[in-house]
């Protein structure tokens, strides 16, 4: 199984200037290629493409470009490659997920990045050479578990620098201490698990305001301006630490559930539908709701025996009593806790849901739905106020 292993590294001067050589020129010819595959009306494929680059290094405008490794200009176009495949399977209905756009322009404001493959990089002692760049002073967090295929270079947004590395790995055995947990996630409390913990997502409430302060300033500023470009770095660091501390927090919390639980069940919840309302925008997209999904189901993939369920948004699981099946209908978002009528006992509403959300993941992988496996009942109840369940 493929995985991913970042390193920060500290290129010198004078490496930090071949790199910002090198994603110029990985940049160019991947806006050339594209420009050109969309004059074209037809993806030419990346035979084409490669033949019409090397063409191009004879020219005059384009000399400069065997200045650097030809090794990622390659990959660059490889890139598009994909990125087109992609886009006709995402058309034919022959690939998962949503619907994918078509490539974009490279732009040189966001994140650059350059992928070396196995001819053009070597590692050796733990160092890292890089053709035409040389030696890479790296961070190394962990120990890399097997010899890499390729190595991508990154600059990110707030001005640091990464190497990323394509290694295989083993899935290992871990014995769960549970048999499973429903999650039900939220904005005031981000997860409630159906053990009945509550776990809340780390504050940036400091880090949100600050980043729009920032954008207020950086509107204002003089287009072209150094200030501008100090603005935008500063907001790029500040943006770059809250999502750090998100993707750390889902990080661990990913880690846990599925360390301990041989299922996890999550709510397909539609996010982007969500984000429309613009309210609750923010917090929506901050949450990292889908952060934490694809976290755990990356997760799973590496620990042997280990499944992560997706149950439809549509299960009614917070209309549900857990205890006895009872269905009381909708519930106000405001209503915390609830009094089923049948069995009397008090529920917290997100615990509820949570442990209705495991219920239906289990019946789920077994098969079966929700409603076959709960006793029905013939009358709903709707009570809309916390009085009237009482
Ligand atoms: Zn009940």
């Amino acid at each position: 199984m493929k995985a991913r292993y970042q390193y920060r590294i500290y290129p010198t001067t004078g490496q930090q200037q071949s790199l910002a050589q090198l994603f110029g020129c990985v940049r160019v010819v991947f806006n050339d290629a594209l420009a050109f595959s969309k004059q074209s009306g037809k993806y030419p494929g990346v035979n084409r493409l490669s033949a019409r680059l090397t063409q191009a290094k004879k020219t005059d405008e384009r000399s400069w470009l065997s200045d650097v490794s030809s090794v990622p200009l390659q990959q660059a176009l490889q890139d598009l490659n994909v990125a087109y495949r992609n886009l006709f399977k995402s058309i034919k209905g022959k690939r998962k997920g949503a619907k994918v756009n078509p490539p974009r322009f490279k732009q040189k404001t966001n994140q650059q990045s350059a992928r070396f493959t196995k001819a053009a990089f070597k590692l050796k002692d733990s160092k890292i050479y890089l053709a035409k760049i040389g030696e890479l002073k790296t961070k190394w967090s962990r120990p890399l578990p097997s010899e890499p295929s390729s190595v991508t270079v990154i600059k990110d947004c707030a001005g640091r620098y990464f190497v990323s590395f394509v290694v295989e790995i083993q899935p290992i055995n871990v014995e769960p201490k549970n048999q499973g947990v429903g999650v039900d996630l939220g904005l005031e409390t981000f997860a409630t698990l159906s053990t009945g913990e509550k776990v809340k997502a780390p504050n940036t409430n400091a880090l949100d305001r600050k980043i729009r302060k920032g954008k207020r300033q950086w509107a204002r500023s003089v287009k072209g301006s150094r200030g501008r470009e100090r603005l935008r770095m500063a907001i790029a660091r500040t943006e770059a630490k809250q999502s750090e501390i998100r993707k750390d927090f889902n990080q661990k919390l990913a880690t846990r559930l599925v360390r301990e639980n041989s299922i996890v069940v999550l709510e397909d919840l539609n996010v982007s539908g969500m984000v429309k309302n613009r309210c609750l925008a923010r917090a929506i997209s901050r949450a990292g709701w889908r952060q934490l999904r694809t976290l755990c189901e990356a997760k799973a993939s590496l620990i042997h025996e280990r499944e992560v369920s997706i149950i439809s948004r549509w299960e009614p699981t917070s209309q549900i009593c857990s205890g006895c099946g009872e269905r009381w209908g909708k519930l106000d978002l405001s209503i915390r806790s609830v009094v089923c009528p049948n069995c009397g006992t008090e529920h917290d509403r997100d615990v509820n849901a949570s442990i209705n959300i495991l219920a239906a993941g289990q019946a789920d992988l077994n098969g079966q739905t929700l409603s076959r496996v709960r006793p029905q009942f013939g009358a709903v109840a709707c009570l809309s106020t916390r009085q009237e369940a009482r």
